[in-house]
């Protein structure tokens, strides 16, 4: 006993013998000093009597105490209980108590135990239940889907544990899913990829990130960012795999969208890069101030600027100051002006640009004002169409065998010297015609007769003056409108014509032969608005001409006064 007593002073708790006989007295034969430490009682008082002890159990507690008690004493069988005691200082005291039992010769029994003081660990063990229970109601709240995956020592999988988000979105009850091994929720396809997911998590032994699609009944496929840690268990094995699911479907879905969206712009803004660079237009942006932002390769081409010298200058005072006679052009004139300020387009016009070096170039442009204030405008050179135009309109006037004037063309031209005559000057008209030329083109060639024709036309232009009309009526016939002329000035061009053509207007081939013409001349009669009657008298003298022999002049007598 004295052995046993000094060694139970380094014991954390009471190492007791407990008396109780059939008549019911009870009493610590031998307890340790440790009982003072556990109950404040002192084991000298309790040697005897055993109340002083009860008197510190928890009232709580004394039912379930004596209960357990009763019932080791009946069967014999160990005593164990978890119970309180209450300090004199009214502080809690957990204890936890075992001890095997001896039944003696009088019929009463003894315990032989140990009393260890397990406050501490309840307050652990407490403390714990606390978190866990804030950490359940913590996963219970998560949108993200929680499961706890316990690893049987065989490897097998079984859940253990799952949060409301989990049951909910899988459609599956906790009861159903606690226990349950993959391949008995899912399709044997998904449950061999989540398996073999842990597996690898075991494997690698850290915290493994992934994504996973999942296709739920009733849901459809959802893909998820998944997280498994695996949780080591006391034998060093792994135990138990945390997982974590975070349905990121959504998340995807809109990082393709702006992932696509981009793309599209991105693709966008080449294709605009490519069709400013390679478009044949003019084209330039300017900002809402009229600055020029963006000139491309084709402007440049067009007006001698380039985009560098361009940006940020303002496109009136560059472009559009000055007509192409040189007078200011008023900025309101200005159609890219005009289109800034008023928002408005203008649909395509022709206009001119002022070129580099100063010149204005004719150009077709479009003005479009852009959402944002400022304008697009689109030009295309047109120095070459309205070259082509001056050309035409001549050549609609012009015979092109002799350059001169042709039928209609005379006729128009020669209204208007009528109509914008002053009554008071005389006017005077020649026609004249080839003679035997019908034989020139058979002797010579068509194309002899034909050179003949340009050399009369060439005479006709040295003789006359500036303000005189000559035309080719048709065939070998020629006219000629002679203003503020009388007829005898224009007898005395004619017979100057007539010497010129039989001097010089030789014949290709025939070895020095020239051509002669015959010529009517005729006044217009002051009242006269038309050419057609003076025409007429001259073809009637040009007519008496021919009778008369040919290579001759006359002049028709003056028009019958009525
Ligand atoms: P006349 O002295 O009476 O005027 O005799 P002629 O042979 O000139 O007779 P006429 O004026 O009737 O003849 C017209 C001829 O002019 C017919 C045609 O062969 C010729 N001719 C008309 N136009 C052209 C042309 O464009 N080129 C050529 N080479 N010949 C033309
Ligand atoms: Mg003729
Ligand atoms: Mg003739």
């Amino acid at each position: 006993m004295d052995v046993l007593h000094k060694i139970s002073q380094h014991l954390p708790g009471v190492i007791y013998v407990f008396k109780r006989t059939p008549q019911g007295h009870m009493s610590f034969p031998y307890a340790s000093e440790g009982m003072k430490r556990l109950c404040g009682v002192d084991p000298e008082l309790l040697r005897e009597d055993a109340s002083a002890f009860f008197a510190t159990v928890h009232p709580d507690d004394r039912a379930a105490m004596m209960a357990s008690s009763d019932r080791s004493m009946a069967t014999l069988e160990p005593w164990r209980l978890l119970y309180r005691h209450v300090l004199p200082d009214g502080r809690i005291v957990w204890a936890e108590g075992e001890a095997s039992t001896e039944r003696q010769p009088d019929g009463s029994v003894l315990w032989y135990g140990f009393i260890a003081n397990v406050t501490e660990r309840i307050l652990t063990q407490e403390r714990l239940a606390r978190s866990e229970r804030l950490f359940r109601s913590m996963v219970e709240h998560l949108e993200e889907l929680m499961f706890l995956v316990a690893v049987e020592p065989d490897g097998a999988f079984r859940y253990l544990a799952g949060n409301r988000a989990l049951y909910e979105l899988l459609c599956v009850s906790p009861e159903v899913w606690k226990g349950a091994r993959p391949r008995e929720l899912f399709a044997p396809e998904q449950a061999a990829h989540f398996e073999a997911m842990y597996r690898r998590c075991l494997q690698e032994g850290k915290t493994l990130r992934y994504e996973e699609r999942l296709e739920i009944p009733n849901v459809g496929c959802r893909q998820f960012q998944t997280t498994l840690t695996p949780i080591d268990g006391e034998a060093g094995r792994i135990e138990l795999i945390v997982g974590v699911a975070v349905d990121v479907t959504e998340r995807n879905r809109l990082l393709r969208a702006a992932e696509e969206q981009w793309q599209l712009a991105e693709q966008r803004a080449r294709t605009i890069e490519v069709l400013l660079e390679s478009a044949g237009e003019g084209i330039f942006a300017v900002d809402p101030q009229e600055n020029v932002v963006l000139w491309n390769p084709a402007a440049e081409r067009i007006l001698g600027y380039t985009a560098d010298e361009m940006r940020g200058r303002c496109a009136y005072e560059v472009l559009h100051s000055r007509y192409p006679d040189g007078t200011v052009m008023p900025r309101e004139a200005c159609l890219i002006h005009q289109a800034v300020r008023e928002r408005r387009s203008f649909p395509p016009g022709e206009d001119y640009f002022l070129h580099r070096d100063g010149h204005a170039v004719p150009i077709r442009l479009t003005v479009s004002p852009l959402p944002d204030g400022g304008a697009v405008v689109i030009f295309t050179d047109i120095t070459t169409l309205k070259q082509m135009e001056a050309e035409l309109r001549r050549q609609a006037g012009t015979d092109s065998l002799t350059g001169l004037a042709n039928r209609r063309a005379f006729f128009t031209a020669g209204e208007r010297l009528l109509a914008e005559r002053d009554p008071a000057w005389p006017i005077a008209v020649l026609m004249f015609d080839l003679d035997h030329f019908k034989q020139v083109n058979d002797r010579y060639g068509h194309a002899a007769g034909d050179q003949v024709l340009r050399s009369v036309a060439a005479i006709l232009r040295e003789t006359l003056r500036e303000q005189d009309l000559a035309g080719r009526l048709g065939g070998e016939e020629f006219a000629v409108v002679l203003p503020h002329t009388t007829v005898a000035g224009a007898r005395q061009l004619a017979e100057r014509l007539r010497q010129s053509a039989a001097e010089r207007v030789r014949i290709p081939g025939s070895g020095g032969e020239t051509v002669t013409i015959s010529v009517g001349v005729a006044a217009v009669a002051p009242g006269e608005t038309t050419l057609d009657a003076a025409l007429s008298r001259a073809d009637a003298a040009l007519y008496a001409a021919k009778e008369g022999g040919r290579n001759r002049v006359v002049v028709a007598p003056e028009a019958r006064r009525e």
